[in-house]
């Protein structure tokens, strides 16, 4: 996917005035935010399983070399193989050599982000190979031609009368014309499509959501099964992973579950959690005959040695950060660009891109807060974020018409005394200018503020003078 970071702002512009994802961004707070909600409300020992996750990924993450290498001695042990991919360019590549040794025509996919982050899609249909979707949100986005908006709902931005219009004009061929009126009868009939497709493919590729040390397990969860069709049905199986998704133990994995479900979708568990350790084994009814791992770094060990953005490496792709971003609920997932919106992808993206390629997006937050008080992984966002703009600020990524107010606030800020002057005289100034109105309709420097809202003159003095008189009654 070609990362458009770049055009945040005007991509937020055309978001805020499209109606139809307006319309289609109000399910998030009725469906995500009041399900975890709900969720957390009968579980008492949230915080403490918070806790219990949080401490699993650190050390996972301290000790990441041992538990991969661990993890591929256990994958070969189980008659499968790891390859190992340095950035997204060899990821693609070892993809597509296994899919050309295994003759594929068509390649099944469950939902990967990894593989959105790599263009996996991309790279496979200019090798003639073609990708279905097998999950149904990425299946209607493939239908559409558009990447995903929502790291667990990558369709969430598409209202039922586009995913009805889009199902009439690409299943006719199929010979489904049906006027379709009812979510069960858009499953449906993308469950008649795509069941044909899992016979024809011959590889499967799948993400993983966790990868487990000690046995060499993938573990993958979903709430449609397809990822347990994608994974068993064709002949070669691929997994598509990133460094950080490796674990030591399968009990850590039952904790790491028990937040995941609850945070993503308020359910206690996800419908489907599937285990794959390496190929089918004499006696087993199915599986894959040839079973590949590729673990993709693109990036991944650098975020792991620095100290200011290794915890981003905990999360677990929950989604509920982007619920609850007043941000991401006004422009939804496409203004910012890239494969991960939100706060997480606010943090990442500029970790993997490039932090001149993605300058907007840590700024693209009021810095409330909501996102790291909903983490099930106690991932500080905010505390990144800023993190980011210090960088920028250092890098001198900062325009100078944003540079040069910063530095005059810096350079009174030394000078107390001064400082207070100016913010009287700031005041006083600001109660002029609103008359007895009591308002601004428009501030010198900020425009953008007042272009749809007034702001209240100053009450009372300065914050120091208000503070000043708190102090002595
Ligand atoms: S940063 Fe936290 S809340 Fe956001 S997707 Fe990751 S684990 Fe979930």
């Amino acid at each position: 996917m070609k990362a458009v970071s770049t055009e945040f702002k005007a991509n937020a512009g055309r978001a805020l005035h499209d109606v139809q994802l307006q319309r289609a961004l109000t399910n998030i707070r009725t469906g995500f935010v009041a399900k975890r909600r709900a969720a957390l409300e009968i579980l008492p020992e949230f915080e403490a399983l918070r806790r219990a996750g949080k401490a699993i990924k650190d050390h996972a993450l301290a000790n990441l070399d041992l538990y991969l290498e661990r993890f591929e001695h256990e994958v070969e042990r189980a008659g499968g193989q790891v390859h190992w991919a340095r950035d997204a360019a060899q990821a693609r590549e070892i993809v597509l050599e296994l899919c050309r040794e295994a003759g594929a025509r068509t390649v099944t996919k469950g939902k990967s982000m990894v593989g959105e982050e790599i263009a996996i899609n991309e790279a496979l249909e200019a090798a003639g190979i073609t990708p279905v979707e097998t999950d149904l949100g990425e299946y209607i986005i493939q239908l559409a031609g558009e990447p995903p908006s929502h790291i667990i709902a990558p369709a969430l931005h598409k209202t039922r009368e586009q995913i009805v219009e889009l199902f009439r004009e690409h299943h006719a061929q199929y010979g489904l014309t049906k006027a379709l009126e009812s979510v069960p009868e858009i499953v449906d009939e993308a469950r008649k499509v795509l069941r044909d497709k899992y016979f024809a493919a011959d590889v499967g590729i799948t993400g993983a959501n966790f990868l487990i040390a000690e046995t060499g397990t993938a573990v993958i969860v979903t709430n449609e099964g397809n990822g347990d069709l994608t994974a068993t049905l064709p002949k070669t199986h691929i997994v598509l992973a990133s460094l950080e998704k490796v674990v030591p133990t399968r009990e850590d994995v039952a904790v790491l579950l028990r937040l995941l479900a609850r945070s993503a979708t308020g359910q206690a568990f996800t419908s489907y959690t599937s285990f794959f350790t390496g190929p089918r084994r004499e006696g087993d009814p199915d599986g894959p005959e040839r079973y590949h791992v590729v673990l993709v770094d693109n990036g991944r060990s650098g975020i792991a040695g620095d100290e200011d953005f290794r915890e981003v490496l905990r999360c677990i792709r929950c989604g509920a950060c982007l619920n609850h971003c007043p941000i991401y609920n006004a422009v939804g997932g496409h203004a910012y660009g890239w494969v991960y919106p939100g706060p997480v992808g606010s943090v990442l993206t500029p970790l993997l891109i490039g932090e001149s390629e993605a300058a907007d997006l840590p700024n693209a937050s009021t810095l409330c807060g909501r996102c790291e008080a909903v983490c099930p992984m106690s991932i500080p966002l905010p505390k990144m974020l800023r993190k980011h703009r210090e960088r920028q600020y250092a890098e001198r990524i900062v325009p100078p018409r944003q540079r040069l107010p910063l530095q005059a606030w810096a350079w009174l800020a030394r000078r107390p005394g001064l400082y207070r002057l100016a913010m009287r005289s700031g005041v006083g100034l600001l109660r002029l200018l609103a008359g007895r109105r009591g308002r601004l309709r428009s501030v010198p420097l900020a425009g953008a503020w007042t272009q749809s809202r007034d702001l209240p003159a100053p009450q009372g003095g300065t914050f120091i003078d208000a503070w000043k008189r708190g102090q002595r009654r």
